[in-house]
């Protein structure tokens, strides 16, 4: 009998699993999505690198049209007041076929979603109880539907509701005071080049502007620390934290905004059952710091994917020891450049572009804080 597999969540997780899973195995699966539709609508950019290029193009990303997306090939930073410090060469990471990619997500879901769209894919589902019944699990939603299945799949976001019915540890997501507005845009008077990714750097703030497809659309996202989230005044804080340090910004946010509270997860804790497994903000929610939650969540579910695929008997401890080494890694340098972007006294934030321009010349540097994450 063919195996069946569960995935709650049809986010990049949850969508680049059921790709592989649909490609390269005869296991059934269905995606069961809490929403009542793919969310299409979300206008903004995400940034992909080589580690995860790699694992799309095993499922065609190739195909998606090249107008849709970027490849960007240096990161420039720069102080908030536009002055450049120094330049990265990321294209240094790319091979032939997997180099860094900038798109819309809504590119990348309309991509993950083509193979699978109707026959797999179950929207306002949500789980309600969940029962072992003979070495399976039994899933019983909220409408009266059920499931029973070989594996759990919870790819549902750093709030995992499937956690919730598995795991009696529990480990809450912590806001990091910090909040993220992002914005599209295509007019502006920012002294950039706007075929790289521009970092700008400032006291409790940073943003990064980043090309997106070839139709000179930019991506901005400003994450900004603010100790409470309040979305009714996100115009207001731009005012006070970030206009206030570089009054050129003030026209590219007399638009519609777009804002988030960040948060990251606390904690990074295993699976207590065999049979199920957590994959993308689900077994860990990252900072945006180093671009990296869409890149992980790809790269977990091609790691699960090959365990269950080959049938391993230790896929539980397999993949979470190896998936907890890799996520440690990263975590620490979103950590560190969270800290890093966002120094308030002119003092540190002299000695942190002193650093940053020797380091970015330093290869045994590079390779070792990026090249270790870009390449899988
Ligand atoms: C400001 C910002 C910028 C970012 N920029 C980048 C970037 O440039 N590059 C990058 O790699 N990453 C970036 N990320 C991170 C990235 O977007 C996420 O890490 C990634 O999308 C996580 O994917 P996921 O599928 O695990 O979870 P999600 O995208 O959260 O998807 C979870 C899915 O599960 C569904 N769901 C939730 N609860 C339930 C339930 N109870 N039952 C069923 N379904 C449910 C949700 O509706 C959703 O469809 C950024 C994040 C932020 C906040």
């Amino acid at each position: 009998m063919k195996k069946k597999i569960a995935i709650i969540g049809s986010g990049v997780a949850g969508l680049t699993f059921a790709n592989l899973i649909k490609k390269n195995s005869d296991f059934q699966f269905m995606i069961y999505e809490k929403k009542e539709s793919l969310s299409l609508d979300d206008g903004f950019g995400i940034q992909l690198a080589p580690n995860s290029v790699s694992i799309l193009n095993t499922i065609d990303f190739r195909k998606v049209n090249s107008k849709d997306i970027f490849h960007p090939k240096s990161m420039d930073f720069f102080s908030i007041k536009n002055e450049k410090i120094c330049d990265l060469e990321i294209s240094k990471f790319n091979s032939e076929y997997s180099k860094y990619t900038t798109l819309k997500r809504s590119t990348l879901i309309e991509f993950l979603k083509d193979e699978i769209y109707n026959q797999h894919l179950r929207f306002g589902k949500s789980i309600k109880e969940v029962t072992e019944l003979k070495g399976k699990v039994l899933i019983k939603f909220t409408d009266n539907t059920n499931d029973l299945v070989d594996y759990v799949v919870g790819a549902d976001g750093i709030f995992s509701n499937t956690r919730s019915f598995f795991e009696k540890k529990k480990s809450q997501p912590l806001f990091k005071k910090a909040i993220a507005v992002r914005l599209i845009f295509k007019k502006h008077n920012l002294d950039i080049n706007e075929k790289n990714i521009s970092l700008f750097m400032g006291s409790n703030l940073h943003l990064v502007i980043y090309p997106i497809n070839q139709k000179n659309e930019l991506n901005l996202v400003c994450i900004i620390r603010d100790k409470k989230y309040d979305p009714d005044n996100i115009k207001s804080l731009i005012e006070r934290k970030l206009i206030t340090q570089n009054s050129n910004l003030k026209d590219l946010f007399e638009t519609d905004l777009q804002s988030w509270p960040l948060y990251s997860t606390s904690k990074i804790l295993p699976s207590s059952n065999n049979k199920v497994f957590y994959i993308g903000d689900a077994f860990n929610g990252f900072l945006p710091t180093m671009a990296q939650g869409a890149g992980q969540s790809i790269e977990s579910a091609y790691e699960l994917f090959n365990l269950i695929k080959d049938e391993n008997l230790d896929a539980s401890n397999i993949y979470f020891k190896k998936r907890f080494e890799r996520t440690t890694a990263v975590r620490r340098r979103s950590n560190f450049n969270f800290f890093a972007f966002h120094f308030t006294s002119s003092f540190m934030q002299k000695i942190r572009n002193f650093f940053l321009k020797f380091l970015v010349k330093k290869k045994y540097f590079i390779n070792s804080y990026l090249g270790s994450v870009y390449k899988n």
